[in-house]
């Protein structure tokens, strides 16, 4: 049946300025590198989009080699939008980068200019898009000069494939760099999309500062470490958890979820029901605190827990008292 989206959806969600841009991004973001490849199944993915984009997320991030098969999630939303989103294009984010393997030979991998302006164009293909809203450089590359990374990106915005453009898991000090050859370019750092969670607190050791410095906004990626930071794994590995399901690609296995994690879960699952909360609401108000974060980046199996992971906008804020339990709990 033809998608017609809710005429609410703009009514609940709440949207933060990406650093000092003029572009503003929903507090809570989707991201399609799981659950949304060749091996899953298109009807649940198609409602994950729908669900999320009926409740004012405007913002969908791909890369190049999500799936599996790499590729496979770029090609199965690219059918999800002409079906449903089409209509909808000027009310969407759609975000995609480049800088992991993607094929065979030299030229698949990385930052050089070779590879991510072929990679773009394979996936405005796969995505059947003219450009992305978002662009970003996957990750750091220690031997291509940053100059001709940072330069195929000012590129990508003067020929129209991208409107933005940003960087994902650079260090403090790179990102710095970068930011600084994108401006010299007239191409500012939109966003930089580093891994937090209250399980790796890395950013908190200077790369949010550099980015309120810059100007630059931040979303962070796998917010609920994979789902372990949610009451799931309380009880064992169910079947149907990302850590049973050796996807690859960097997803969560098994031995990941060890003991020791799960104690400090089962503590900070108390803490979250005291709030009020469920421990997943919990986690992502947790960096919603920080008025540094522009959106949180989640993943989705089933629309429910889109659903239930919007839920944290209710209370994001933390007492003295409450911070200081987490921290002990994380010690
Ligand atoms: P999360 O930490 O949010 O983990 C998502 C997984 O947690 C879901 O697939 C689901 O797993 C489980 N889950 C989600 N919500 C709930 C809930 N409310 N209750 C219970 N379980 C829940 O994020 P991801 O690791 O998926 O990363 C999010 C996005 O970040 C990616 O899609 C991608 O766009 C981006 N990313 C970027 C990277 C980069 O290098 N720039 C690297 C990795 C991710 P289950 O299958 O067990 O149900």
């Amino acid at each position: 049946m033809q998608y017609l989206p809710s005429a609410q959806r703009y009514q609940s969600m709440e949207y933060r300025r990406c650093g000092n841009s003029g572009l503003k991004l929903p507090a809570i973001s989707l991201g399609l590198w799981h659950n949304f490849g060749h091996i899953d199944i298109l009807d649940n993915a198609r409602n994950i989009l729908r669900v999320a984009f009926d409740n004012g997320i405007t913002h969908f991030d791909l890369a190049n080699n999500y799936g599996p098969p790499a590729g496979s999630a770029e090609e199965n939303f690219g059918k999800i939008f002409k079906d449903d989103f089409v209509p909808y294009r000027d009310e969407l984010i759609i975000s995609s980068k480049a800088g992991w393997g993607m094929w065979p030979g030299p030229y698949g991998d990385w930052g050089s200019k070779k590879y991510l302006v072929a990679s773009l164009d394979q996936s405005l293909k796969r995505m059947g898009l003219e450009y992305v809203d978002i662009f970003y450089h996957h990750r750091p590359d220690p031997e291509t000069p940053l100059e001709e990374t940072m330069g195929t990106l000012d590129l990508m915005v003067r020929q129209g494939k991208a409107l933005y453009v940003g960087i994902s898991s650079y260090q403090p000090a790179e990102a710095a760099k970068a930011m600084q050859i994108l401006q010299e370019l007239g191409t500012p750092c939109l966003i930089h999309q580093p891994k937090y969670s209250m399980f790796d607190r890395w950013v908190e050791n200077g790369l949010l500062d550099v980015l309120e410095q810059n100007g630059v906004g931040c979303i962070p990626f796998s917010p609920l470490a994979q789902g372990v930071l949610t009451n799931k794994y309380l009880k064992g590995i169910p079947a149907d958890s990302r850590a049973s399901s050796h996807r690859g690609n960097g997803a969560i296995e098994e031995d990941q979820v060890s003991e020791d994690k799960i104690n400090k879960v089962r503590q900070l699952n108390e803490l979250a029901e005291a709030r009020g909360q469920n421990l997943a609401q919990m986690a992502l108000a947790w960096i919603l605190k920080d008025p540094r974060i522009t959106s949180v980046l989640i993943g989705a199996s089933k629309p429910a827990q889109v659903l239930d992971s919007i839920g944290c906008l209710a209370n994001y804020y933390f007492s003295e008292e409450e911070l200081n339990k987490i921290n002990n709990i994380l010690k």
